[in-house]
């Protein structure tokens, strides 16, 4: 995928357009998406406002009365603190008693809550998972 340096280079070199028709076009080709239309809007989402989640390594994994296996990989497995990581560039957080979150108990497995807005390696914005 092409980068936000990238993107923003493109930009800057394809100003001098003069109609709607030329503005899309140029747009499309800037960031780097040729037949994927309907994702030019997300993609311009991404490039100003990246986000990430954080997910625990070992998630929660139950079965009902029928032995039907369920999972949530946003939450924590109860009981199992082995920290947690950035769904954009896999960077690990400490979780536990030491660690930079604060938890939620519910039902299956802790939800965890971040006490920090971006990512400190990839610096995307951290969406909190509400219950
Ligand atoms: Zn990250």
């Amino acid at each position: 995928m092409i980068s936000r340096e990238e993107v923003a280079k493109n930009l800057r070199e394809n100003s001098t357009v003069h109609t709607t028709d030329e503005v899309y076009v140029a747009l499309l080709n800037c960031i780097g998406i040729t037949y994927d239309y309907a994702n030019l809007l997300n993609r311009l989402a991404d490039l100003i406002d990246p986000t990430c989640k954080y997910l625990p390594n070992v998630h929660a994994v139950w079965f009902d009365g029928n032995d039907e296996e369920y999972e949530d990989t946003s939450l924590e497995a109860l009981g199992n603190s082995e920290n947690a990581y950035c769904s954009v560039c896999g960077y690990e957080m400490l979780t536990g008693e030491e660690g930079w979150f604060d938890y939620e108990h519910e039902e299956h497995g802790n939800r965890l809550i971040p006490r920090f807005n971006y990512c400190p390696f990839c610096g995307a914005r951290v969406v909190r998972d509400e219950a």
